[in-house]
């Protein structure tokens, strides 16, 4: 190995896949130990190679990656866990994509995010074992990923007068601030009920290992989808295309 050429070893997950040429790939992954990484695999296209195995999309995988004048080659890859599901439905697939695109958006370029990484790998485990509700699953991933990356929102009590419940209470996308009925001014703000409120503190302020561990009907958890949606959308600007590919299809 020449002096401009080192290697390092990263566990990660891989969430975007491009073809590149006949028979390579460039895999964008997000690793524990690295954040973001784009790299080349090299021959990864032919089926047979282990590598191609661990640099599917959606498979978790320990890589050894070759840097070379900072263009990363993976060296060597086994696949460890594999969160692509063979048959499983197209709103399944487009959730897991919209994920990806989670950790694409809100992952920084080689530097670590294990805590967004964690809340990832959970809410893909959760969504193949098909152990919630999908609608559940969206608004934690969304509610706790703008939490944990620098959009918290002020769910503790109402921001006018302090006031801590009431049977509705608004919800600001804008403010990221919660409201009182007498203290409601905000037109963006948005109605919600004693039982989508409990959910998302739940979501918001929650130890990690009980973040999953809650249930409310499903019909409130499609509102409290919703309500996510829109908040990680206004907070930030970005127009996710997994998400509105996820809309499209959604019954
Ligand atoms: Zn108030």
């Amino acid at each position: 190995m020449t002096q401009s050429q080192t290697r390092f070893t990263v566990e990660g997950l891989v969430i975007k896949e491009m073809d590149v040429g006949e028979s390579d790939r460039l895999v964008t992954l997000f690793t524990r130990e690295a954040g973001i990484i784009k790299a080349f695999a090299a021959g990864a296209k032919n089926i047979k190679s282990k590598k191609a195995a661990a640099t599917n999309l959606l498979t978790y995988s320990s890589f050894t990656i070759l840097n070379k004048k900072g263009t990363y080659r993976i060296y060597e890859a086994t696949p460890k866990a594999s969160f692509f599901t063979v048959g499983s439905n197209i709103e399944m697939l487009a959730l897991e994509q919209y994920f990806c695109e989670l950790a694409l958006v809100f992952g920084e370029n080689e530097n670590p995010n294990e805590e967004l990484l964690r809340l990832i790998l959970n809410s893909l485990h959760f969504l193949t074992k098909e152990k919630r509700y999908p609608p559940m699953i969206k608004a934690i991933t969304e509610l706790r990923t703008a939490a944990v990356c620098g959009y918290m929102p002020n769910l503790v009590a109402c921001q006018g007068c302090g006031k801590f419940e009431d049977s509705i209470m608004f919800f600001s996308m804008e403010n990221g601030a919660l409201y009182c009925g007498e203290c409601r001014h905000a037109a963006d703000s948005l109605p919600v009920s004693k039982t989508v409120l409990s959910a998302l503190r739940h979501i918001v302020f929650s130890e990690f290992k009980n973040l999953y561990s809650f249930n409310i009907p499903e019909s409130d958890a499609d509102y409290l989808s919703g309500i996510t949606e829109k908040y990680i959308t206004v907070q930030t600007d970005y127009d996710f295309q997994a998400l509105k590919f996820f809309n499209s299809i959604k019954e």
